[in-house]
């Protein structure tokens, strides 16, 4: 096992034109830690993690695993495995020959070889298929056949990139399950790149955001999810997205929508926004801290707006309400309840300790301590 730091790793593109991929990357993933890496396409996930795979080449900083230096070292010296989205498996060889194939090609003695793929098979649920050959197997199996490839191999480190993108929606929940119960059995270190923001809260000891190939925060998912350091990742992180409210500061108040909101900030907030007394400043809300009538927390300092409905979705179990005041629209979620119907008014109120503020110039959260992106 190693950990993995990258130092001011940059990537630039040159063909033609030149494109900054990865501008300034530095991070360190601790020895056994589950990192992943996530942003929208485009972002420079991938290109960050084919330079630590050693598949692109690295314009600038430098890159350690363990205690080496290999920003020149080949990929097959650099004592990793990677898993892809496409399984890539050989589709004349059965599972035990593609498990099998790394080692057959390092020429390691044939028990270890049986007994090393007999473990992979073991720990993935495969004993019963070894015999089949890939075309016989559903999505998910050989995608873990994929995973048993790389866990043969006994690898410092583990990438993956966007492993589970081409399986249906049940089936990546269980695998995302089954990659977090494999990484706590192996304790290996792991990088894990995904778009996707609930695969990256769900699997990551900590999550990298990139956004246009610069990290905006490293973190734990919930602190990312209870202090992002600036609108991006705000926005990013949580499904419904958070609600994010152009107003303006008025001797102590926010004011936003005419009057749909007018609240004195709370105490916590005064002094990070005193200097922007008469100045547009963006507020943010989270769908669950905007509360209809039934739900409203008892025991929390709470502020009210007017809403106009927008339009309801009834899940069952919860129910997203868009609502409008002004040009505003917001989105709550709110427990199981008799609602107006759209186009009728509805006031929502909101938890006054669970309020974010950002500059609306930098896109800076202006929390107390946000100001440094780790
Ligand atoms: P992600 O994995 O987050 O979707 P990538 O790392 O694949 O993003 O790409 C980051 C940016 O670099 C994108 O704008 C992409 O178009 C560009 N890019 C990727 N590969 C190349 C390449 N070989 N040549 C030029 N630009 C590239």
């Amino acid at each position: 096992m190693a950990s993995i730091q990258l130092n001011n790793v940059r990537k630039v593109y040159r063909e033609g034109t030149q494109f900054v991929a990865v501008d300034g990357a530095t991070f360190t993933v601790a020895d056994g830690e589950l990192m992943v890496l996530v942003g929208p396409s485009g972002s420079g996930k991938s290109t960050l993690l084919r330079m630590i795979a050693g598949l692109e080449s690295i314009t600038g900083g430098d890159l350690h695993i363990g205690e080496r230096r290999v920003n020149d070292v080949a990929p097959r010296d650099r004592d990793i495995a990677m898993v892809f989205q496409s399984y890539a498996l050989y589709p004349h060889m059965s599972v035990r020959q593609n498990l099998g194939f790394a080692l057959t090609l390092q020429k390691r003695p044939r028990p270890e070889i049986e007994q090393r793929v007999r473990a992979a098979a073991g720990v993935l649920g495969l004993d019963a298929i070894l015999d089949r050959k890939p075309r016989q197997l559903s999505g998910g199996q050989r995608q873990r056949v994929a995973l048993g490839r790389a866990i043969v191999r006994d690898p410092a480190v583990f990438l993956f990139d966007e492993p589970l993108s081409n399986l249906d929606a049940k089936l990546r929940v269980q695998m995302r399950a089954e990659i977090s119960a494999l990484h706590r059995r192996l304790g290996a270190t792991m990088v894990y790149v995904t778009h996707d923001q609930v695969e990256a809260m769900t699997l990551g000891d900590r999550i990298v955001v990139l956004h246009e190939g610069r990290i905006q925060q490293i973190g734990a998912p919930l602190h990312l999810y209870d202090h992002p350091a600036n609108r991006f990742v705000a926005g990013f992180i949580g499904s419904p997205a958070m609600n994010f409210v152009e107003g303006r500061m008025q001797g102590g108040a926010f004011v936003a929508a005419g009057d749909a909101f007018r609240f004195a900030v709370p105490p916590a907030w005064t002094q990070p926004l005193r200097a922007f007394d008469g100045k547009p400043v963006t507020m943010g809300i989270r769908p669950e801290s905007l509360y209809a009538p039934r739900g409203r927390p008892s025991d929390a300092p709470l502020g009210t707006g007017a809403f106009t409905v927008e339009g309801l979705e009834p899940l069952g179990n919860e129910i997203f309400v868009h609502a409008r005041a002004g040009e505003h629209r917001v989105t709550s979620r709110v427990l199981p309840q008799p609602l107006p119907a759209p186009g009728e008014p509805l006031e929502l109120a909101f938890d006054l300790g669970k309020l974010h503020f950002f500059d609306p110039e930098t896109e800076r959260s202006l929390a107390p301590g946000a100001g440094s992106a780790r």
